[in-house]
């Protein structure tokens, strides 16, 4: 008999529903899948007979077919245990149900005793199934949480093979709460109250964070470049409810949600060692994971000491940097995962990390400061928009009692200037001002006749490059928006343009 379930498989970030036929005819025993099955689906023979077995069913001494549709799309994972557990008890008559199964999606890994394990990417299946119009879903008992994120459809959470028997006759009610508390609160463990000192860095950071600027501090290893970094997250713009669902379907797919936290409500923060291979910094892998610019999406991706970082690693940035997201080419196919994220980078002045300050230790020649700086290529560092010199603080300013704002007051100032933002760019394909084009500087970083004089000046005694041109526009756009006017005033340009301290 034949019996049809449906299920979903991962594109990228994207869900993608499937359907399992399944046929037990009677001849020579024997358990075939088709369908682009991976050896994950192929080896879920074993663990269906076992689990079949213990949970008080028999798996059938018959010809099994089991077809994986659509043909042309491969089928990975361990998602197709339970659906294909169910296509076996229905075709082989050991479970009969009345209802209809066309408007529902089954999904789970099975273990050998016939419990049912939670999978990775729930949330983007769900937000699929929805959009197709399915009611139903039938899942392992640890997405539940994941799912109930979606409203609009009927979360169905179990444990074993057992408790799907007794929902499907009736007997259990097994509908996941779905006003379960979702509500993830958004706590930060740094506080920019506790950072003494560093007012320069705390307003370039309220800039980087205002407008989505890349950004990289320069200073001697104990300045507290890290500390700053930490406090980061403290600052950034309050996430839309559009944003989290994206940043946490990425969560989803690499296995990383939290089964309290099933929807993520504060901006990622990835700050990655300098060993970190190309591959696991932009994704990729046999079975193709996101890497850390995408798990970074929609947050910020930190990278201390950025020299240290390999070459190649480095150039691997590049792309997700222009391009926003990751292309992984595979076999048969290509995997796109976002990565729009900030760049926050520290490194020191000079290998020893001394240079420039007063204390006169730096024995760095100067090939040897250059060897280190070079490390990081031109087209790198042109995609960073602030360059800022973290000093070594002082002693005053150590011993002063007054506290630092706090990051609550620094985030109310950034969050209304990212609205200020969004309002501009409301018709257009971008979001803050580190995303506009050249075009769009055109339009919306218009210059007076006093600031056209300003940065004409700066051109030519700070000998700038012409990519500079457009990096000071956009930063001063943001120093504007944070002082909510209109226009940009030669004050924003002054402040923009000693951000460019590198290009010197
Ligand atoms: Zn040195």
């Amino acid at each position: 008999m034949l019996s049809i379930i449906k299920s979903c498989t991962l594109i990228g970030v994207e869900g993608f529903i499937t359907q399992i036929e399944t046929d037990i005819t009677s001849g020579m025993p024997a358990f075939i899948t088709v369908g682009l099955p991976d050896a994950s689906v192929k080896e879920a023979k074993d663990r269906l007979s076992a689990a079949l077995k213990n949970s008080g069913f028999v798996f059938p001494y018959k010809r099994v077919t089991i077809n994986l549709a659509p043909g042309d799309i491969k089928k990975e994972g361990t998602h197709y245990d339970l659906p294909m557990a169910l296509g076996i008890l229905f075709s082989s008559g050991q479970l009969v149900v009345e209802a209809d199964f066309s408007d529902t999606i089954v999904f789970g890994e099975l273990s050998l005793n016939g419990e049912i394990r939670a999978v990775s990417g729930t949330l983007p299946i769900i937000i699929e199934a929805k959009r197709q119009g399915y009611r139903r879903v039938i899942l392992p008992y640890d997405n539940g949480a994941e799912a109930s994120v979606v409203d609009g459809i009927e979360v169905i959470a179990i444990k074993n093979l057992c408790e799907l028997q007794q929902y499907l006759y009736g007997e259990k009610d097994c509908v996941y709460p779905s006003d379960s508390p979702v509500e993830s609160t958004v706590c930060y463990t740094s506080d920019f109250a506790d950072v003494k000192g560093q007012e320069n860095i705390k307003r370039a950071m309220e800039i980087a964070a205002a407008g989505g600027h890349n950004m990289l501090m320069i200073g001697p290893p104990g300045s507290g470049k890290t500390m700053l970094a930490r406090c980061f997250p403290s600052i950034l713009p309050d996430m839309t409810q559009e944003e989290s669902l994206e940043s946490t379907k990425i969560y989803s797919i690499a296995g990383l949600l939290k089964p309290d936290k099933p929807l993520l409500k504060q901006r990622p923060f990835r700050a990655p060692h300098h060993t970190i291979s190309a591959v696991s910094l932009t994704g990729g892998g046999r079975i193709p994971q996101p890497g850390e610019v995408s798990l970074a999406h929609l947050g910020v991706l930190f990278l201390d000491e950025l020299p240290e970082f390999q070459k190649n690693a480095l150039e691997a940035l590049r792309q997700p940097i222009e391009d926003k997201l990751v292309t992984i080419s595979r076999v048969n196919a290509t995997i796109t995962y976002p990565s729009s994220f900030m760049l926050l980078a520290g490194m020191n002045p000079c290998p020893c990390g001394h240079y420039g300050d007063d204390s006169n230790r730096c024995r760095c020649s100067e090939i040897q400061i250059r060897r280190y700086l070079n490390r990081i290529s031109a087209p790198l560092l042109d995609r960073i928009d602030i360059h800022t010199e973290v000093p070594n603080i002082s002693y005053e300013k150590l011993a002063d009692k007054k506290a630092a704002e706090s990051s609550e007051t620094i985030r109310a100032r950034v969050n209304a200037a990212r609205q200020i933002q969004l309002n501009r760019y409301a018709t257009l394909p971008i979001l803050m001002n580190a995303d506009l084009t050249p075009r769009m500087i055109e339009t919306y970083c218009r210059l007076g006749e006093q600031e056209e004089l300003l940065i004409k000046q700066a051109f030519t005694t700070l000998n700038l490059s012409g990519r500079a041109y457009h990096r000071i526009l956009k930063l001063a756009r943001t120093i504007a928006d944070l002082d909510e006017k209109r226009n940009i005033e030669p004050a924003h340009l002054a402040e923009a343009i000693q951000y460019r301290r590198l290009e010197r």
